[in-house]
């Protein structure tokens, strides 16, 4: 019996495997199993060059459980290992600089495994001893056995294994008894050996009889060893990728489409991608994109691996290429999996480009589905961006679909303002916007529906790659300014007439919380609303961004600043115009023209007294007519609040403005009923 201390320069590494690897305790069966797996192709392989001239039997990996023994067994029929393979490939794990390598990457226990490969070793995650029974496929091979405890001793001598292959026997530590349930490692198997080339057999299958699930005699095969993006693209049909969706994920809806990868230059690629129906919650934790190599599973944490936007899609990729046992952030860092990357990026947005141009109508039927995450690679990746910009569709409101091009070409001639910049007028919510989106059309504007999670980013997005265009929401000013043009009308008012209207309808402020109202004149269409409620496109977007982002909560908290346009071309503004004239004639045009009098008189003796500053009599005399406006203005607009108070017509019309907007709330919306009512009196 030979015996001897494991070859590593590390004191000991037992305890490091435990203590860092802690995380990822259940690897070890994968490691196990793949390395079972690959035992057996080798003998495939022997046998196919007709090295190996025996009988191979059945190639198939054993995984079983003996809750009595406590022990979990990898058996395998593959090419085994003599009493000189285990001592180099098992006992000399010596690795230069071991120690220096361990203090190194200790916070990233995966990658302990792949670069020593300590893939057996990881059995010590669980085990408190590991035998390996195992008979060479050498002709005339001795059995050899080999034991371990967990410390760096082991012994190594003659075996009783009789058929070739190899038995790695755990002997399971009291923490890990998990480990000896059935359950848990037929799921454990399901996760990491699902699409392994070589049959994967845990128990028996089961068979409801009787009212009860009964174990048959046919062995449980837990995997598919002939995977779909493992096959040519040209030998599948749409069946087979929608039930590879299903094995992958079941009871899922069918996804859109599918991208089939496929490279061997400059590195090995295979993979199949789907685009599912991504819901408006972005619900990327279930589902994910699973990464295989060689079929063996690795992770479903692509990041790194695939760009951020790409984590939205489903499938699988499998690479040999990629560094699999090491740290998230080493994978980022390797050049290999950058090209991977960018590989696949260059792939989604050729086979979009394609579907887009094979068949339009369909690509307009999946448009609304996989816009999010179309918009959500055209935000967070340059080159995507670039090449989306092909195939990216615009929807307005009437639910029409435009590539960028075809839409510019819609809109160019009605929708360029007097300084040649082109305005794309959008609505965030079709139902909410009405008004203001039929305003627009029926101005011959088309209005685009951008009501998307991601859109307010978008906007900014359109505005910085098309030339010469902004975005502008339908409700931010009245519909003749979505659009300066040159031909535009002013506010035909006197300055008292001017102070009556802006007087009599500044009582909108106060009625609705944390909003701030301005009031403006438009000269629109007689037929346009009296009242028009117009939201600031700059205010607005600042607190949609302060929402989102910390740092801008200075934004956040102002309030919501609306304009109260105030069309005085229609006939019912003309009207409440022409009565408070006439009402007011007597007390407010008096007031004014002292007012304009005593402010000319003040302007008079400013510009008198020039560079010196006002000074002695001059001074009095200009702090007397100062106090003289502000009084006269009191009383002015005294006299125009009583008014107003009789006008109920004032009212009216603001809280239509209001409740257009779904502002009006409460007790106003109360009076406001009660006033209708009374009106109709
Ligand atoms: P890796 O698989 O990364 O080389 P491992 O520590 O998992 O590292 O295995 C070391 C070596 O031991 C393998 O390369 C292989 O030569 C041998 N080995 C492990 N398991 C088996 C097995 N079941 N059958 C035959 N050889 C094996």
């Amino acid at each position: 019996m030979q015996k001897g201390t494991i070859g590593v320069t590390t004191e000991n590494i037992f305890p490091v495997i435990k203590k860092f690897l802690y995380s990822d305790h259940e690897i070890f069966l994968r490691e196990l199993v793949s390395n079972a797996v690959d035992a057996t192709q080798k003998l495939r392989a022997l046998a196919s060059f007709g090295e190996f001239k025996g009988e191979t039997g059945p190639l198939d990996v054993r995984v079983t459980v003996d809750k009595e023994a406590g022990t979990l067994t990898v058996s395998d029929r593959g090419i085994g290992m003599t009493a000189e393979d285990v001592d180099k490939y098992i006992n000399q794990i010596a690795f230069s600089g071991a120690e220096e390598f361990l203090n190194k990457y200790k916070d990233t226990a995966a990658s302990i495994i792949g670069h020593f490969g300590l893939g057996f070793y990881s059995a010590f995650m669980v085990a408190k001893k590991v035998v390996i029974e195992s008979l060479s496929w050498h002709e005339g091979a001795e059995p050899v056995r080999w034991e371990c405890d967990g410390s760096p001793e082991y012994s190594m001598g003659k075996g009783e294994r009789a058929e070739r292959g190899t038995d790695i026997v755990l002997y399971i530590d009291d923490e890990s008894k998990e480990f000896l349930e059935q359950q848990r490692v037929d799921m454990l198997l399901r996760k990491y050996c699902r699409f392994l080339p070589v049959p994967v057999i845990s128990g028996k299958e089961m068979e409801y009889k009787d009212g009860d699930w009964v174990a048959t005699d046919r062995d449980l095969v837990v995997n598919n060893t002939e995977p779909q993006w493992m096959k040519k693209p040209a030998d599948l049909t749409d069946e087979d990728y929608l039930k590879f969706y299903q094995e992958l994920y079941p009871g899922q809806d069918e996804p859109l489409f599918w991208i089939h990868l496929n490279v061997d230059y400059p590195f090995n690629l295979t993979g199949i991608l789907f685009f599912p129906k991504i819901k408006n919650n972005f619900d990327i934790n279930r589902n994910r994109i699973q990464l295989y190599s060689n079929q063996v599973f690795v992770t479903d944490s692509v990041e790194g691996v695939v760009p951020e936007f790409m984590q939205l899609l489903q499938g699988v990729i499998d690479s040999p290429d990629i560094p699999l046992n090491v740290s998230r952030s080493y994978l980022q860092a390797d050049t290999a999996v950058k090209k991977i990357s960018g590989y696949i990026t260059k792939k989604v947005a050729s086979r979009l480009d394609e579907l887009f141009k094979v068949d339009r109508a369909d690509f307009e039927k999946k448009w609304d589905d996989i816009r999010i995450f179309i918009v959500y690679g055209m935000l967070t990746d340059e080159k995507f961006c670039d090449a989306a910009m092909k195939f990216m569709l615009l929807r307005d409101t009437e639910g029409r679909y435009f590539t960028l091009e075809e839409y510019k070409t819609l809109v160019e001639a009605e929708q360029t303002d007097s300084e040649g910049k082109i305005v794309y007028l959008y609505a965030t919510n079709a139902t909410e916007q009405y008004n203001y989106i039929k305003a627009a059309n029926d101005k011959g504007y088309n209005v685009l529906l951008l009501d998307g999670q991601l859109d307010n980013h978008f906007v900014g997005l359109l505005e910085r790659k098309l030339e010469n265009t902004s975005l502008v929401r339908v409700d931010s000013d009245v519909v003749s300014n979505l659009i300066r043009k040159s031909d535009k009308k002013v506010a035909d008012l006197t300055p008292v007439q001017r102070t009556i209207l802006s007087q009599l309808f500044e009582v909108a402020p106060g009625k609705v919380e944390k909003t701030s109202f301005v009031v403006q004149f438009e000269a629109m269409s007689p037929n346009d609303l009296p009242i028009v409620l117009t939201q600031n496109e700059y205010m607005r977007r600042m607190k949609e961004m302060a929402a989102m982002q910390p740092g801008m909560s200075f934004y956040g908290e102002l309030p919501d600043s609306y304009t109260l346009v105030v069309n005085t071309e229609n006939p019912v503004i003309k009207d409440i115009s022409a009565k408070a004239d006439k009402a007011l004639d007597a007390t407010v045009r008096p007031l004014a023209d002292k007012i304009e009098a005593d402010n000319a008189a003040i302007n008079a003796a400013r510009e008198a007294a020039a560079s010196e500053g006002l000074q002695g009599e001059a001074k009095t005399k200009v702090d007397e007519l100062e106090k003289a406006v502000g009084e006269a203005r009191k009383a002015q607009n005294e006299a125009i609040a009583a008014y107003a108070k009789g006008e109920p017509v004032v009212s009216q019309l603001i809280d239509l403005a209001l409740l257009g907007n779904g502002l009006l709330k409460g007790e106003h919306l109360s009076d406001f009923i009660a006033r209708s009512v009374e009106l109709l009196k």
